[in-house]
Protein backbone atom coordinates (compact mmCIF):
# COMPACT_ATOMS: atom_id res chain seq x y z
CA UNK A 1 0.00 0.00 0.00
CA UNK A 2 1.61 3.59 -1.27
CA UNK A 3 2.22 5.66 1.48
CA UNK A 4 -0.35 8.63 2.25
CA UNK A 5 2.50 11.97 2.53
CA UNK A 6 1.48 15.02 4.83
CA UNK A 7 3.58 17.88 3.18
CA UNK A 8 4.13 21.07 5.63
CA UNK A 9 6.17 24.23 4.00
CA UNK A 10 9.12 25.32 6.42
CA UNK A 11 9.19 29.15 6.14
CA UNK A 12 12.40 30.59 7.07
CA UNK A 13 13.94 34.42 7.09
CA UNK A 14 17.48 34.98 8.18
CA UNK A 15 17.49 30.99 8.64
CA UNK A 16 15.11 31.62 11.51
CA UNK A 17 12.23 29.54 11.08
CA UNK A 18 8.91 31.05 11.36
CA UNK A 19 7.04 29.07 14.74
CA UNK A 20 3.93 28.28 12.35
CA UNK A 21 6.35 25.64 10.70
CA UNK A 22 7.35 23.82 13.76
CA UNK A 23 3.10 24.31 14.76
CA UNK A 24 1.77 22.68 11.51
CA UNK A 25 4.66 20.00 11.54
CA UNK A 26 3.40 19.18 15.33
CA UNK A 27 -0.42 19.20 14.25
CA UNK A 28 0.73 17.14 10.81
CA UNK A 29 2.10 14.18 13.33
CA UNK A 30 -1.59 14.08 14.92
CA UNK A 31 -3.15 14.18 11.80
CA UNK A 32 -0.83 11.33 10.23
CA UNK A 33 -1.86 8.91 13.66
CA UNK A 34 -5.31 9.28 12.08
CA UNK A 35 -4.55 8.48 8.76
CA UNK A 36 -3.08 5.04 8.10
CA UNK A 37 0.27 4.29 6.72
CA UNK A 38 1.35 7.91 6.67
CA UNK A 39 4.67 10.11 7.16
CA UNK A 40 4.98 13.75 7.72
CA UNK A 41 7.40 15.67 5.11
CA UNK A 42 9.19 19.10 5.60
CA UNK A 43 9.83 20.83 2.55
CA UNK A 44 13.01 23.05 2.96
CA UNK A 45 13.99 25.81 0.05
CA UNK A 46 17.64 27.22 -0.06
CA UNK A 47 21.23 26.67 0.66
CA UNK A 48 22.61 26.06 3.82
CA UNK A 49 20.17 25.03 5.60
CA UNK A 50 20.98 21.94 6.94
CA UNK A 51 19.97 22.73 10.65
CA UNK A 52 16.54 23.42 9.38
CA UNK A 53 16.16 20.26 7.68
CA UNK A 54 17.62 18.53 10.83
CA UNK A 55 15.29 20.11 13.29
CA UNK A 56 12.39 19.61 10.99
CA UNK A 57 12.91 15.68 11.89
CA UNK A 58 13.74 16.28 15.34
CA UNK A 59 10.59 18.37 15.87
CA UNK A 60 8.45 15.72 14.01
CA UNK A 61 8.98 15.44 10.51
CA UNK A 62 9.82 11.39 9.12
CA UNK A 63 11.19 13.03 6.14
CA UNK A 64 12.20 16.09 4.53
CA UNK A 65 12.71 17.42 1.20
CA UNK A 66 15.47 20.02 0.72
CA UNK A 67 15.20 21.54 -2.29
CA UNK A 68 18.35 23.11 -2.66
CA UNK A 69 19.85 26.48 -4.12
CA UNK A 70 20.62 29.37 -3.02
CA UNK A 71 18.45 31.36 -5.01
CA UNK A 72 15.63 30.31 -2.55
CA UNK A 73 16.96 31.74 0.44
CA UNK A 74 14.95 34.70 -0.65
CA UNK A 75 11.35 34.33 -1.09
CA UNK A 76 10.50 35.12 -5.00
CA UNK A 77 6.66 34.20 -5.12
CA UNK A 78 6.93 32.16 -8.73
CA UNK A 79 10.13 30.75 -8.11
CA UNK A 80 8.70 29.29 -4.98
CA UNK A 81 5.27 28.23 -6.98
CA UNK A 82 7.74 26.69 -10.03
CA UNK A 83 9.70 24.29 -7.05
CA UNK A 84 6.87 23.46 -4.99
CA UNK A 85 4.92 22.37 -7.75
CA UNK A 86 7.32 20.71 -9.12
CA UNK A 87 8.01 18.31 -5.73
CA UNK A 88 4.10 18.13 -5.13
CA UNK A 89 3.71 16.29 -8.76
CA UNK A 90 6.86 14.10 -8.19
CA UNK A 91 5.59 12.65 -4.70
CA UNK A 92 1.46 12.97 -4.68
CA UNK A 93 0.86 14.29 -1.38
CA UNK A 94 -2.37 13.45 0.12
CA UNK A 95 -2.48 16.94 2.38
CA UNK A 96 -0.05 20.10 2.31
CA UNK A 97 -0.21 22.44 4.92
CA UNK A 98 1.08 25.96 4.81
CA UNK A 99 1.01 29.00 7.85
CA UNK A 100 -1.36 31.43 6.65
CA UNK A 101 1.52 34.24 6.78
CA UNK A 102 2.06 36.96 4.49
CA UNK A 103 4.24 34.48 2.02
CA UNK A 104 2.45 31.64 2.84
CA UNK A 105 -1.30 33.28 1.91
CA UNK A 106 -0.14 34.17 -1.15
CA UNK A 107 1.91 31.01 -2.05
CA UNK A 108 -0.55 28.70 -1.10
CA UNK A 109 -2.95 30.35 -3.82
CA UNK A 110 -0.77 30.69 -6.61
CA UNK A 111 0.70 26.74 -6.06
CA UNK A 112 -3.33 25.57 -5.39
CA UNK A 113 -3.99 27.43 -8.69
CA UNK A 114 -1.55 26.10 -10.67
CA UNK A 115 -1.71 22.29 -8.94
CA UNK A 116 -5.94 22.83 -9.81
CA UNK A 117 -6.80 21.79 -6.59
CA UNK A 118 -8.76 23.49 -3.14
CA UNK A 119 -7.38 25.39 -1.17
CA UNK A 120 -9.15 26.20 2.61
CA UNK A 121 -7.55 29.49 3.55
CA UNK A 122 -6.88 30.85 7.12
CA UNK A 123 -7.70 27.64 9.11
CA UNK A 124 -8.27 27.31 12.63
CA UNK A 125 -8.69 23.48 13.09
CA UNK A 126 -7.58 20.61 11.05
CA UNK A 127 -9.10 17.18 11.60
CA UNK A 128 -9.40 13.64 9.85
CA UNK A 129 -12.48 12.71 9.37
CA UNK A 130 -14.44 10.15 7.29
CA UNK A 131 -15.69 11.03 3.97
CA UNK A 132 -19.82 9.91 4.31
CA UNK A 133 -20.04 9.60 0.74
CA UNK A 134 -16.77 7.31 0.25
CA UNK A 135 -16.24 6.19 3.47
CA UNK A 136 -12.29 7.74 2.34
CA UNK A 137 -10.41 9.54 5.48
CA UNK A 138 -10.24 13.16 4.39
CA UNK A 139 -9.28 16.42 6.00
CA UNK A 140 -11.80 18.33 7.96
CA UNK A 141 -10.60 22.37 7.86
CA UNK A 142 -12.77 24.56 9.96
CA UNK A 143 -12.12 28.38 9.81
CA UNK A 144 -14.52 31.65 10.44
CA UNK A 145 -16.98 32.60 8.14
CA UNK A 146 -20.06 34.98 7.33
CA UNK A 147 -17.87 37.31 8.86
CA UNK A 148 -16.70 35.10 12.26
CA UNK A 149 -20.32 34.45 12.86
CA UNK A 150 -19.88 31.15 11.74
CA UNK A 151 -17.41 28.30 11.70
CA UNK A 152 -16.90 26.56 8.37
CA UNK A 153 -15.78 23.17 7.96
CA UNK A 154 -14.11 22.51 4.76
CA UNK A 155 -13.57 19.51 2.82
CA UNK A 156 -11.61 18.97 -0.37
CA UNK A 157 -13.12 15.21 -1.75
CA UNK A 158 -12.06 15.18 -4.76
CA UNK A 159 -9.14 16.96 -5.56
CA UNK A 160 -5.64 16.54 -4.40
CA UNK A 161 -3.03 17.18 -2.45
CA UNK A 162 -6.06 18.72 0.37
CA UNK A 163 -4.32 21.82 0.74
CA UNK A 164 -4.94 24.16 4.57
CA UNK A 165 -3.01 27.57 5.06
CA UNK A 166 -3.35 27.57 8.96
CA UNK A 167 -2.87 30.63 11.41
CA UNK A 168 0.09 31.21 13.75
CA UNK A 169 -0.54 30.18 16.99
CA UNK A 170 -3.78 27.98 16.71
CA UNK A 171 -1.49 24.09 17.06
CA UNK A 172 0.79 23.62 19.50
CA UNK A 173 4.43 22.43 18.20
CA UNK A 174 6.09 19.24 19.51
CA UNK A 175 9.28 19.64 21.74
CA UNK A 176 12.72 19.20 19.76
CA UNK A 177 13.26 15.04 19.94
CA UNK A 178 16.99 14.91 19.77
CA UNK A 179 16.97 11.21 19.45
CA UNK A 180 14.32 11.11 16.65
CA UNK A 181 15.74 10.12 13.03
CA UNK A 182 14.62 10.93 9.44
CA UNK A 183 15.91 11.44 6.20
CA UNK A 184 16.88 14.10 3.93
CA UNK A 185 16.04 13.92 0.11
CA UNK A 186 17.98 16.84 -1.56
CA UNK A 187 16.02 18.03 -4.78
CA UNK A 188 17.54 20.43 -7.53
CA UNK A 189 14.50 22.27 -9.34
CA UNK A 190 16.15 24.13 -12.35
CA UNK A 191 15.46 27.52 -12.78
CA UNK A 192 17.61 28.97 -15.25
CA UNK A 193 14.14 28.65 -17.85
CA UNK A 194 12.23 30.71 -15.79
CA UNK A 195 12.14 34.70 -17.23
CA UNK A 196 13.13 36.93 -14.67
CA UNK A 197 9.93 38.87 -13.54
CA UNK A 198 10.42 40.47 -10.27
CA UNK A 199 14.22 42.06 -9.10
CA UNK A 200 14.99 41.86 -5.37
CA UNK A 201 15.91 45.23 -4.26
CA UNK A 202 16.15 45.21 -0.78
CA UNK A 203 14.81 44.64 2.54
CA UNK A 204 13.25 46.53 4.84
CA UNK A 205 12.33 45.37 8.25
CA UNK A 206 8.81 46.52 9.69
CA UNK A 207 9.97 47.74 12.74
CA UNK A 208 7.22 46.42 15.70
CA UNK A 209 6.49 46.22 19.16
CA UNK A 210 4.62 43.85 19.89
CA UNK A 211 5.43 40.42 20.38
CA UNK A 212 2.20 39.36 21.19
CA UNK A 213 1.69 36.30 19.49
CA UNK A 214 3.80 34.20 21.48
CA UNK A 215 3.63 35.68 24.75
CA UNK A 216 3.11 33.64 27.83
CA UNK A 217 0.84 36.58 29.40
CA UNK A 218 -1.44 38.85 27.84
CA UNK A 219 -3.49 41.66 29.13
CA UNK A 220 -5.95 42.76 26.58
CA UNK A 221 -8.02 45.69 26.49
CA UNK A 222 -11.47 46.77 25.23
CA UNK A 223 -13.88 49.89 24.57
CA UNK A 224 -14.28 49.40 27.97
CA UNK A 225 -10.90 50.79 29.00
CA UNK A 226 -11.81 54.17 27.44
CA UNK A 227 -8.93 55.74 25.90
CA UNK A 228 -5.64 55.77 25.17
CA UNK A 229 -4.88 56.49 28.68
CA UNK A 230 -6.40 53.49 30.03
CA UNK A 231 -3.76 51.15 28.16
CA UNK A 232 -0.53 52.35 29.89
CA UNK A 233 -2.21 50.68 33.34
CA UNK A 234 -2.64 47.44 31.35
CA UNK A 235 0.87 48.01 30.08
CA UNK A 236 1.91 48.13 33.78
CA UNK A 237 -0.10 45.09 34.92
CA UNK A 238 1.35 43.18 32.04
CA UNK A 239 4.83 44.26 32.66
CA UNK A 240 4.59 42.50 36.25
CA UNK A 241 3.33 39.42 35.17
CA UNK A 242 5.85 39.08 32.27
CA UNK A 243 3.34 39.34 29.24
CA UNK A 244 1.99 41.90 26.69
CA UNK A 245 -0.60 44.32 25.79
CA UNK A 246 -3.37 42.98 23.40
CA UNK A 247 -6.64 44.95 22.25
CA UNK A 248 -9.95 44.24 20.49
CA UNK A 249 -10.83 45.98 16.98
CA UNK A 250 -12.95 48.19 19.18
CA UNK A 251 -9.77 49.84 20.93
CA UNK A 252 -7.93 49.74 17.54
CA UNK A 253 -10.57 51.53 15.35
CA UNK A 254 -11.04 54.41 18.12
CA UNK A 255 -7.31 54.97 17.34
CA UNK A 256 -6.29 54.14 20.95
CA UNK A 257 -3.87 51.73 20.20
CA UNK A 258 -1.70 50.40 17.02
CA UNK A 259 -3.54 47.42 14.85
CA UNK A 260 -0.29 45.19 15.59
CA UNK A 261 -1.86 44.45 18.98
CA UNK A 262 -5.61 43.45 17.71
CA UNK A 263 -6.10 40.24 18.79
CA UNK A 264 -9.22 38.00 16.72
CA UNK A 265 -9.99 37.00 13.50
CA UNK A 266 -9.24 39.99 11.70
CA UNK A 267 -6.04 40.41 14.35
CA UNK A 268 -3.84 37.82 15.79
CA UNK A 269 -4.26 34.04 17.37
CA UNK A 270 -3.22 33.99 20.43
CA UNK A 271 -2.58 30.80 23.26
CA UNK A 272 -1.16 32.21 26.27
CA UNK A 273 -1.45 30.47 29.37
CA UNK A 274 -3.11 33.46 31.09
CA UNK A 275 -5.47 36.02 28.73
CA UNK A 276 -6.63 38.80 30.51
CA UNK A 277 -9.43 40.56 29.10
CA UNK A 278 -10.75 43.90 30.60
CA UNK A 279 -13.48 45.43 29.06
CA UNK A 280 -13.96 43.27 26.47
CA UNK A 281 -18.26 42.23 25.51
CA UNK A 282 -16.64 39.24 24.42
CA UNK A 283 -17.76 39.14 20.30
CA UNK A 284 -17.31 35.97 18.26
CA UNK A 285 -14.60 37.46 16.28
CA UNK A 286 -12.52 38.29 19.15
CA UNK A 287 -13.34 34.87 20.84
CA UNK A 288 -12.28 32.62 18.15
CA UNK A 289 -8.53 34.21 18.48
CA UNK A 290 -8.41 33.97 22.30
CA UNK A 291 -10.17 30.52 22.83
CA UNK A 292 -7.29 28.28 22.96
CA UNK A 293 -5.68 30.29 25.65
CA UNK A 294 -5.39 28.39 28.84
CA UNK A 295 -6.51 30.48 31.35
CA UNK A 296 -8.87 33.35 30.49
CA UNK A 297 -9.82 35.77 33.06
CA UNK A 298 -12.52 38.53 32.07
CA UNK A 299 -13.19 41.78 34.21
CA UNK A 300 -16.07 43.45 32.90
CA UNK A 301 -18.80 45.72 34.60
CA UNK A 302 -21.67 43.90 32.93
CA UNK A 303 -22.11 41.05 34.21
CA UNK A 304 -23.86 39.56 30.85
CA UNK A 305 -21.40 40.26 29.11
CA UNK A 306 -20.79 36.99 26.60
CA UNK A 307 -17.27 36.98 27.35
CA UNK A 308 -17.96 35.73 30.99
CA UNK A 309 -19.27 32.91 28.82
CA UNK A 310 -16.11 31.43 27.84
CA UNK A 311 -14.06 32.94 30.91
CA UNK A 312 -12.65 30.15 33.81
CA UNK A 313 -12.78 33.38 35.87
CA UNK A 314 -14.62 36.43 35.82
CA UNK A 315 -14.32 40.06 37.83
CA UNK A 316 -17.62 41.36 37.62
CA UNK A 317 -16.51 45.28 38.64
CA UNK A 318 -15.02 48.33 36.68
CA UNK A 319 -11.79 47.80 35.18
CA UNK A 320 -10.53 51.29 36.82
CA UNK A 321 -10.92 49.76 40.13
CA UNK A 322 -9.50 46.37 39.92
CA UNK A 323 -6.49 46.80 37.68
CA UNK A 324 -4.88 49.21 39.93
CA UNK A 325 -6.25 46.70 42.74
CA UNK A 326 -4.26 43.54 41.08
CA UNK A 327 -1.42 46.09 40.27
CA UNK A 328 -0.88 47.13 44.05
CA UNK A 329 -1.25 43.00 45.35
CA UNK A 330 1.00 42.26 42.49
CA UNK A 331 3.72 44.83 43.66
CA UNK A 332 3.39 43.71 47.50
CA UNK A 333 4.79 40.36 46.69
P1 LIG B 1 -17.66 46.56 23.05
O1 LIG B 1 -18.41 45.48 22.38
O2 LIG B 1 -18.19 47.95 22.94
O3 LIG B 1 -17.55 46.15 24.57
C1 LIG B 1 -17.02 46.95 25.57
C2 LIG B 1 -17.19 46.20 26.88
O4 LIG B 1 -16.55 46.93 27.92
C3 LIG B 1 -18.64 46.02 27.30
O5 LIG B 1 -18.88 44.65 27.56
C4 LIG B 1 -18.78 46.85 28.60
O6 LIG B 1 -19.65 46.25 29.53
C5 LIG B 1 -17.35 46.86 29.09
N1 LIG B 1 -17.01 48.01 29.92
C6 LIG B 1 -17.24 49.32 29.67
N2 LIG B 1 -16.70 50.11 30.64
C7 LIG B 1 -16.11 49.24 31.51
C8 LIG B 1 -15.39 49.43 32.73
N3 LIG B 1 -15.14 50.68 33.22
N4 LIG B 1 -14.95 48.36 33.41
C9 LIG B 1 -15.20 47.09 32.93
N5 LIG B 1 -15.88 46.86 31.78
C10 LIG B 1 -16.32 47.92 31.08
N6 LIG B 1 -13.10 42.35 17.04
C11 LIG B 1 -11.95 42.00 17.63
O7 LIG B 1 -11.74 42.23 18.83
N7 LIG B 1 -10.98 41.39 16.89
C12 LIG B 1 -11.12 41.10 15.57
O8 LIG B 1 -10.20 40.55 14.96
C13 LIG B 1 -12.34 41.44 14.95
N8 LIG B 1 -12.58 41.15 13.64
C14 LIG B 1 -13.79 41.44 13.09
C15 LIG B 1 -14.06 41.06 11.76
C16 LIG B 1 -15.29 41.33 11.21
C17 LIG B 1 -15.53 40.89 9.78
C18 LIG B 1 -16.28 41.99 11.97
C19 LIG B 1 -17.63 42.26 11.37
C20 LIG B 1 -16.02 42.39 13.25
C21 LIG B 1 -14.78 42.14 13.84
N9 LIG B 1 -14.50 42.52 15.15
C22 LIG B 1 -13.33 42.12 15.73
C23 LIG B 1 -15.39 43.41 15.93
C24 LIG B 1 -16.28 42.70 16.93
O9 LIG B 1 -17.47 42.28 16.29
C25 LIG B 1 -16.64 43.63 18.10
O10 LIG B 1 -17.27 44.79 17.59
C26 LIG B 1 -15.46 44.03 18.95
O11 LIG B 1 -14.72 42.91 19.33
C27 LIG B 1 -15.97 44.76 20.20
O12 LIG B 1 -14.89 45.25 20.94
P2 LIG B 1 -15.03 45.52 22.50
O13 LIG B 1 -15.44 44.27 23.19
O14 LIG B 1 -13.78 46.18 22.93
O15 LIG B 1 -16.17 46.64 22.55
Amino acid sequence: MEKKIIFVLVEHHDKKVHPVSWELIGKARELAAKLDNSEVWGIVLGDELENICNEAIKRGADKVIYVKNSRFNRYINYEYQTAIVNVVKKYNPEIFLIGATLEGRELAGMVATKLETGLTADCTGLDIVSDNRTGKKILAMTRPTFGGNLMATITCPQHRPQMATVRPGVMKSLPIDPKRKGEIIVENIELKDLKKLIEFLETIPVKTESNLQYAPVIVSGGKGVGGPDGFKKLKELANLLGGEIGASRAAVKAGWISDEYQVGQTGKTVRPILYIACGISGAIQHIVGIKESEIIVAINKDENAPIFDIADIGIVGDLHKVIPALIDKLKQL
